[in-house]
This record gives structure tokens, C-alpha cells and sequence, in this order.
């Protein structure tokens, strides 16, 4: 069972919905990616890009 620690939680942005957290990926100057917090359900970028399976919304 996937578990997102609090504290990188609290400590990162909050973004509301994932067209949000694509928009600041666009305007950020490295590689990020945004995936959905099981804590929060918001979604947080992250700039690990491998061995990181990224949440996608159903639908
Ligand atoms: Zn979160």
C-alpha cells in the first residue's frame, strides 16, 4: 500500500486539480511531474521521474 509521507504533504504546493499542477510543471525551469496525494487528494510535483509510478485520475 502506496503511503505519502505528511510531511512532503505539508510541505509542498497544493494544487486543486492536475490542469493546475501541469500549468506550474509548464512554467517550472526543471523537470517536474505532478501526481495526485493519497493524503490530500490534491495533486504535488515532484521531480523524480523514474521508478515512480504516477497516480492518474480515473476516467
Ligand atoms: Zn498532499
Amino acid at each position: 500500500m502506496k503511503r505519502t509521507r505528511l510531511r512532503i504533504c505539508t510541505a509542498k504546493r497544493r494544487y486543486g486539480s492536475e490542469a493546475d499542477a501541469q500549468a506550474a510543471v509548464e512554467q517550472a525551469t526543471i523537470i517536474l511531474r505532478p501526481y495526485r496525494c493519497d493524503r490530500c487528494g490534491q495533486f504535488h510535483l515532484t521531480s523524480r521521474t523514474k521508478g515512480k509510478r504516477i497516480a492518474r485520475p480515473a476516467g
